[in-house]
């Protein structure tokens, strides 16, 4: 009796995660859309619990226990800064997950496997394989456990096109033999060696890129998932998953104004200057950046009526997000217009400067998109750059030979005066110089943002 209904609790969690999904949208909304689609999930976990094919209620609870455990204490312990890292690892866990099921539905239907099926599995084990493997070494490379420098050989390519073309050689084999089994163990092999060999040519910088196309893959394996087991909610979410990533991929590579196939194959910020390589240049003369102090930037501030505060990476690095708040709330206070302009790369994760903006809970109406705040640098009487370089550099639009000419940026050297927050001349994630460290209506502030913020905040506050 209960299993007619089934399909219509499937379909209902299948809708709310379109809802949730909706409202995730807008911060204003965000965290409704979180709570819907964890709703949807749990309805979907119970009904599937309830359903009358579970074959041990044992075996779930110690799965819920183990992942529960392991999920909470993870997300309570990883930095904002190791995001990425973490989003890797749960990619690659649904790509398993979706290539181990591939393996439980053959043995459960080998030989009687039809055309269809026969091809939704050999497509679950690729993707799922190349998924969970691919996962594990952007993981590897963002957490430092093997160098985050491309890995390249003679014939990378034309490797990785045999393998492509065996993988298609053996799903027409096994359609035609639907009992030759260890084939498709073969296929998940292959599809496991695939995804390392796709993903170590890639430089560690441009993981975050990477990581949201393995997303988009993860997405795909679920959704094969539901094909194989005919789940209607597996199938789309599956497919929700896979859309979502590849857009987030393409928002990523046009903040960056790069091609996809140039991120997979380019080897771009490979050749990053280390921290260091880069002389600080001497103080003063021209053509060199003034530096000015704490009690100097303070007045500054002090002085002016329009405030816009521009975060990157360093201000994630710093942990600066909380002082940074205080430092707006005072300007604010002290009757100054306080506005925020994010670039959608900003940070190293799509999302990045938001999220860090939020959990310190800057008011949603000062934060502005690029597009939506660059008009409005020219009439601004002072920029504050913390821990920006690249999103920030006037290059991009002035210099054709530089290696982002082109990259959409923020006008911030527009504005009538700017104060740059870094701790040294070193160049950001794309190795290049910034000549908007070195103009006239700029001054540099160094030292660790988070202090020199904190330093802001006590001359704003007049302690
Ligand atoms: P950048 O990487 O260009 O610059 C960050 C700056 O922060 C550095 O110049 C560094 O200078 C400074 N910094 C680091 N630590 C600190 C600290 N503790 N205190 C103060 N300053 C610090 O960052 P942006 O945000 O401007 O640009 C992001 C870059 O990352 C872009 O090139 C983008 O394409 C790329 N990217 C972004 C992704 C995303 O999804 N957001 C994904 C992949 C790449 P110093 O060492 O002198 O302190």
């Amino acid at each position: 009796m209960f299993s007619d209904y089934i399909d219509i609790f499937y379909m209902t969690a299948a809708a709310l995660f379109i809802f949730g999904l909706k409202y995730m949208n807008h911060p204003d909304t965000a965290r409704k859309g979180n709570l819907l689609s964890a709703g949807a999930m749990l309805m979907a976990i119970l009904v599937t619990l309830l359903d009358h094919e579970v074959v041990s209620y044992g075996m779930i609870v110690a799965g819920l226990v183990v992942g529960g455990v392991a999920g909470v204490v993870w997300a309570r312990i990883v930095k904002m800064t190791d995001m990425p890292q973490m989003v890797a690892i749960f990619n690659g866990f649904g790509g398993l997950a979706s290539w181990l099921v591939a393996y439980s539905e053959i043995s459960r239907l080998t030989p009687n496997l039809d055309h269809f099926t026969t091809v939704v599995l050999v497509l679950a084990l690729l993707i799922g394989g190349v998924t969970f493997s691919g996962s594990m070494v952007a993981f590897a490379k963002l957490q430092g456990l093997v160098g985050g420098a491309p890995t390249l050989f003679k014939g990378q390519h034309l490797l990785n096109a045999i393998l492509g073309v065996v993988v298609l050689a053996l799903g027409a084999v096994l359609l035609a033999s639907p009992g030759a089994w260890p084939l498709f163990v073969l296929v998940g092999l292959i599809a496991l060696l695939l995804g390392v060999l796709l993903t170590i040519p890639i430089g560690g910088a441009d993981m975050p890129v990477v990581i949201s196309l393995l997303n988009s893959y993860s997405g795909l394996a679920v959704a094969m998932t539901g094909l194989v087991l005919s789940s209607p909610v597996l199938i789309t979410v599956g497919s929700l998953v896979g859309a979502a990533g590849l857009i987030l991929t393409k928002v990523m590579c046009d903040g960056m104004n790069r091609s996809l196939t140039n991120v997979l194959f380019g080897g771009f910020g490979t050749e990053a200057a280390e921290p260091g390589e880069v002389p600080v240049a001497a103080e003063g003369g021209e053509g060199q950046p003034k530096s000015a102090t704490v009690d100097e930037a303070v007045a500054m501030m002090k002085a002016a009526k329009s405030v816009i505060i521009v975060p990157g990476y360093g201000l994630a690095a710093a942990q600066a997000q909380h002082a940074v708040r205080e430092m707006g709330d005072l300007l604010a206070k002290n009757g100054t217009t306080v506005k925020y302009a994010i670039h959608p790369v900003a940070g190293r994760m799509p999302g990045h400067m938001n999220v860090l903006l939020a959990e310190a809970n800057v008011p949603y109406p000062q934060l502005f998109d690029m597009d939506d705040i660059n008009d409005e640098f020219e009439e601004t009487d002072l920029s504050i750059v913390i821990g920006a370089n690249d999103v920030v550099n006037p290059a991009a639009k002035t210099n054709p030979s530089s290696p982002i000419y082109g990259m959409p940026v923020l006008d911030v050297e527009k504005s009538k005066q700017v104060i740059v927050l870094k701790r040294s001349m070193n160049p950001g994630f794309a190795g290049i110089e910034n000549e908007l460290f070195l103009m006239d209506n700029t001054v540099m502030v160094f030292g660790d943002a988070k202090e020199t913020v904190n330093g802001f905040v006590t001359g704003l506050a007049g302690k």
